[in-house]
């Protein structure tokens, strides 16, 4: 080997905020809070507030290494503590507020965070989970000096502590493999499993996510995450944003239709992502209120699959292009994105909406996929033979926090936890998770083509599958539907609308209405309906 010669600049967060705030010094950043005014500045401002935070938490005792937890929403102050804590090589740990009091108080333990920034309207889940935090030394209301409230655990505001510290730092440059972000996945199985995201993983990922075949922003793009901050850094837009000169529109803990409606109108949104669960909720505001997304171009849905009715109206109604992603919090979280190829335009304007929508998304340079056939071979890329999802690359993680076995296989490879194919065109579609698959008689049945199917039928908001004990069959498909509002739909008419797209042995053997229960990271609570009904077919 020739070694090269070229500099080794550790790649650092800090690097993103020093660029955006040459580069990009006064395009703006806006955003809503629980109850204060729409704030308003531009990346020099968050490079000046980021490094008083810095400055702060230094005051304080945070050191290279320390942890530091948030309960926060998408806001310019959670922002600023996305660069501040990184930046001085301490870690953010954005606890998810949507766990159980339980969950939250394990995560900050085995974090062994020193500081917890929380939301005001936090104030009584922090007074509750308080006494159980074990390493927890100081308490930060993320709040100006006057709505800061007095006898609050803590009860220093955030604007009080920064405030007149230097709005200049000379951000320290370290390895660029230490620790910046700590973010636990939901424990939907058993405890919450720690993923330490590093600087090199995070600033790599947001490159690739800036890329044309993911994101593609543009210093005109003006970006609304509705993804949490808390849940894998919001897909990564907080640094893909700055690195590509877009302005940032927060929308804090508001995503009900009508102010979601707001921001995008009033700030001239173009990129939005969220969980579906966002999306139809906004939809269905839409259709109500006879409204347009006027700016919107494209909008970025993951986290579980994007109904393909939903893409569709998007589309068809309102002008904008779906581009579904697929991720997890082990992979920070972009794996796949669902963007057109001349391949598939070729094919005609049709065809290649059908074959973007009813997949997944498809190869990005810097993850490698493998989908892995019971006996360990590698499955073709045929798009039919389906199997374990492998994964492997720099931003996928290698070992859980403080956990000593490695969570990826020796080879590199993750397994994902999820059942896919992937054809000839890098495209992968997701037939299910391990644990949601259902075996009829020996045969797999795929929850999320049932359910996809079924949330297209008039009146369907919400439609879930799930695989119920069957006297005879082993497992059965069950259909829970919640429906819209003031929809009279019944079983007779969502069978029927089955019947043609299904083949028959899917068939789900009943058909139940209930509101169908989400998780923290709000996906279809499975496990939970699968309990609920697990007798449902016993007779
Ligand atoms: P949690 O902490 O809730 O598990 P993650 O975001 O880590 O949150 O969940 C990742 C899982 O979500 C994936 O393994 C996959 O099963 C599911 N998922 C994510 N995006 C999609 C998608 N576009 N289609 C189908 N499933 C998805």
């Amino acid at each position: 080997m020739t070694p090269g010669l070229m500099q080794t600049t550790p790649l650092m967060i800090s690097g993103i905020l020093n660029y955006a705030a040459r580069a990009h010094a006064g395009r703006e950043i806006v955003s809503r809070l629980i109850d204060e005014p729409l704030w308003r500045y531009d990346y020099a401002g968050l490079a000046r507030r980021a490094a008083q935070a810095a400055h702060a938490l230094r005051r304080l005792g945070v050191a290279s290494g320390d942890r530091v937890s948030s309960l926060a929403w998408n806001t310019h102050r959670h922002l600023e503590l996305f660069y501040a804590v990184p930046g001085i090589g301490a870690v953010l740990h954005t606890a998810n507020p949507r766990l159980f009091d339980e969950q939250i108080v394990y995560t900050i333990n085995h974090a062994e965070s020193r500081v917890l920034f929380y939301e005001r309207n936090f104030a009584a889940l922090v007074e509750r989970i308080a006494p159980h935090l074990t390493t927890v030394k100081t308490f930060v209301m993320l709040s100006d000096a006057e709505r800061t409230i007095p006898g609050a655990v803590g009860a220093i505001g955030y604007e009080t502590l920064i405030a007149g510290e230097p709005e200049a730092i000379d951000w320290p440059v370290f390895d660029e493999n230490a620790g910046a972000f700590l973010c636990y996945t939901s424990g939907t199985t058993g405890d919450p499993k720690g993923v330490l995201y590093s600087h090199r993983a995070v600033v790599l990922h947001a490159m690739a996510g800036g890329l044309n075949s993911a994101f593609g922003f543009t210093a005109f793009d003006v970006v609304l995450p509705c993804s949490s901050l808390y849940h894998a850094t919001a897909w990564g837009l907080p640094f893909t944003a700055p690195m590509c000169g877009a302005k940032i529109v927060l929308p804090a803990d508001r995503m009900d239709g009508a102010s979601l409606h707001a921001l995008i109108q009033g700030e001239g949104v173009t990129f939005t992502g969220g969980v579906p669960t966002i999306w139809t909720m906004y939809l269905d505001w839409l259709d109500k209120t006879g409204q347009r997304p006027d700016s919107l171009k494209r909008v970025v849905i993951g986290g579980s699959a994007v109904p393909r009715a939903m893409a569709e109206t998007f589309k068809r109604r309102y002008g904008v292009q779906t581009l579904q992603i697929w991720g997890m919090t082990e992979t920070c979280p972009i794996g796949v994105v669902a963007t057109p190829t001349p391949a598939l335009a070729a094919l005609g304007e049709e065809a290649m909406d059908e074959a973007i929508w009813t997949r997944q998304g498809r190869l990005q340079f810097g993850i490698e996929l493998r989908v892995e056939t019971e006996d360990g071979q590698e499955a073709p890329w045929d798009g039919e033979t389906s199997g374990a999802l492998l994964v492997r690359g720099p931003w996928v993680v290698r070992r859980y926090f403080r956990k000593e076995a490695d969570a990826a296989r020796p080879d590199g490879w993750f397994d994902t936890g999820d059942i896919a194919t992937l054809d000839a065109n890098g495209f992968m579609r997701i037939t299910d998770r391990q644990k949601d698959v259902i075996k009829s008689g020996g045969e797999w049945i795929s929850s999320i083509d049932l359910e996809n199917v079924a949330v297209g039928c008039p009146g369907v908001k919400i439609a879930a599958v799930v695989g119920v004990p069957h006297p005879k069959w082993e497992e059965r498909p069950l259909l829970v539907i919640e429906v819209h509002e003031g929809s009279a739909v019944g079983k007779d008419e969502v069978l029927a609308y089955l019947a043609p797209r299904i083949v028959k042995w899917w068939t789900p053997d009943d058909v139940v209405f209930a509101a169908v229960p989400l998780t923290a990271t709000g996906k279809i609570d499975k496990k939970v309906l699968r309990e609920a009904w697990r007798s449902h077919l016993m007779g």
